[in-house]
């Protein structure tokens, strides 16, 4: 039976669905409790009480799991790619028509601004539209060899039983972002979302299974044991295919345990995203632009614009402007309309901002607006301009994951380009310029799999989204999106 959130907090409106949300396992098109019969709590970052009680799975509910994925792999492979995109396509109909509802739910769990969870379940269900086109493209080769000796036949193939693995900054968009390319290839999917966040996945679950998705295709596995369930999963040999979003620390140890079974990875990492002002810039489209780099779901994001370097000329006219501009935002339970900018996800997050902070002020920073964590319940931070920050600070060197914009002043194009690439991240950068050819010179100087090019936002799900350096392998969205769940096959063909 499903169970509904706590009425404490449960949202105002109209939630019939969001409000009722499954907090079992979904494994084999079923709702089942962890066989150790274990559950674990999902706190409101707003206020930090507990808002509902999920199945917390263990290793053998992964392998039951696995058992699910593999049994409906065969039927699920061979059924038309139309068939296959069509359940997408009524997936991104469901998830459009609940608009409403499963922003709420996003936001009640991860506390993220309302206007932010509207953007994210537009976004999210975006990735099941295209991928629902995509379905029917993933077409083949034929050619000619060389030597005119044979034909070279190219056919794709899915790659088989994927296990993904999403962060909490995005609960439903990271999930579609590996399930719709999954799914319109043929392959199966165990889902573990982060257990900060696993009741949108298990929304995810419930509409899809309503699109039409057949039993074991889609299964959800939320657990307190992520390191136990996915390493026994990826020892499986029936597992194929690694999909993760999350920290490059933890990426790192998920690739080590995917090379012992030679397991195809597709890694999503962190990021520190430079975002560059030359003087020759629209300075207010520069702002606006870093009004969304930073601040769309409240910095939590890994494409949040991490460090500002503005070229001397017009750097206190943009960090005024800039600090003028955030001391504006309105901050409060992300579930309240009128919030701009929700509490951060936990404890531990909102902890590592301010010591960040902390770090950067103690080295001669100064805050131009926040800068000091308020008393009070919930995981709040407020927005943070720091100016004048020292070149080796903590907070330009690692992911702050919050509303802080620490700013540094360059001069001259060569300065910019040798600071943006001073980091061993390489997922997004941001240019902003008025000389187009410097723009699009500077954009191929940068080591990053993204570049805004006077435009703070980069996320399409019709564009490669995804990262260099320890940012990353692969890409999600486009057609490259597809062809990360697909697998060649030649067949060296006479006739
Ligand atoms: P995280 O790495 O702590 O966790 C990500 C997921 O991995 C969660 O589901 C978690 O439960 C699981 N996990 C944690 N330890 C594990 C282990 N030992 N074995 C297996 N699974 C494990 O990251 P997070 O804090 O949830 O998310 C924030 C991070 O995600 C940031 O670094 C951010 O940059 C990154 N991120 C990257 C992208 C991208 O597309 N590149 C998108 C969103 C977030």
């Amino acid at each position: 039976m499903p169970r509904r959130l706590l009425a404490t907090v449960a949202p105002k409106s109209d939630l019939d669905h969001a409000g009722t949300v499954e907090t079992e396992l979904f494994i084999g098109g079923k709702w089942v409790p962890a066989s150790s019969g274990n559950r674990f709590d999902v706190l409101d970052p707003a206020s930090g009480e507990v808002i509902a009680s999920v199945a917390d799975g263990g290793e053998s509910d992964a392998v039951a799991a696995v058992d699910a994925a593999a049994e409906a792999g065969p039927a699920w492979a061979a059924t038309p790619p139309r068939v296959r995109g069509e359940a997408l396509r009524r997936a991104w109909e469901l998830m459009t028509e609940r608009a409403g509802e499963l922003a709420e739910l996003i936001s009640l769990e991860n506390g993220k601004a309302l206007v932010d969870a509207k953007g994210e379940v537009t976004y999210a269900a975006e990735f099941f539209r295209w991928f629902a086109e995509e379905a029917v493209r993933g077409a083949g080769e034929l050619a000619t060899a060389p030597s005119g000796a044979n034909r070279i036949l190219v056919t794709r193939q899915p790659v088989g039983v994927c296990v993904l693995v999403t962060p909490w900054n995005f609960p439903a968009a990271m999930a579609t972002r590996k399930i719709g390319p999954a799914l319109a290839a043929g392959c199966t999917v165990v889902l573990k979302p982060a257990s900060d966040t696993p009741l949108t996945a298990l929304a995810m679950a419930a509409i899809l299974a309503e699109a039409g998705v057949p039993s074991g295709v889609v299964n959800v596995l939320p657990s307190r044991s992520s390191g136990k369930v996915v390493g026994r999963m990826l020892k499986d040999p029936r597992v194929r295919k690694l999909s993760f979003t999350g920290s490059t620390e933890v990426g790192r140890l998920l690739l080590a345990q995917a090379a012992e079974g030679v397991v195809n990875t597709s890694m999503e990492l962190g990021g520190n995203a430079p975002f560059l002002v030359f003087a020759d810039a629209d300075l207010d489209a520069a702002i606006e632009g870093a009004m969304i780099a930073k601040m769309r779901n409240g910095g939590e994001a890994c494409t949040a614009a991490n460090r500002f370097y503005v070229e001397a000329p017009v750097a206190a006219d943009f960090s005024q402007r800039l600090a003028a501009r955030m001391s504006q935002l309105r901050v409060g339970p992300g579930t309240e309309e009128s919030t701009q900018v929700g509490p951060l996800v936990n404890e531990d997050t909102v902890a590592k901002v301010d010591s960040l902070v902390k770090g950067a002020l103690e080295a001669g920073a100064k805050a131009e607006t926040g800068g000091s964590r308020p008393d009070g319940a919930g995981f709040y931070y407020p927005p943070t301009v720091l100016t004048g920050v020292a070149p080796d600070s903590a907070i330009l060197r690692e992911e702050i994951f919050g509303p802080v914009a620490p700013i540094v002043t360059f001069t001259g194009e060569d300065e910019a380009v040798r600071l943006a690439n001073d980091t061993e991240y390489g997922l997004v950068a941001y240019v902003y310029t008025g000389d187009l050819a410097r723009g699009l010179r500077v954009s191929e100087a940068i080591e990053a799999g993204m570049v805004g090019l006077n435009r703070g936002l980069v996320s399409d799900p019709a564009a490669p989204f995804g990262g260099v350096k320890q940012s990353g392998i692969g890409r999600e969205g486009g057609h490259e999106g597809l062809l990360e769940y697909l697998e060649s096959k030649y067949i060296a063909v006479n006739w």
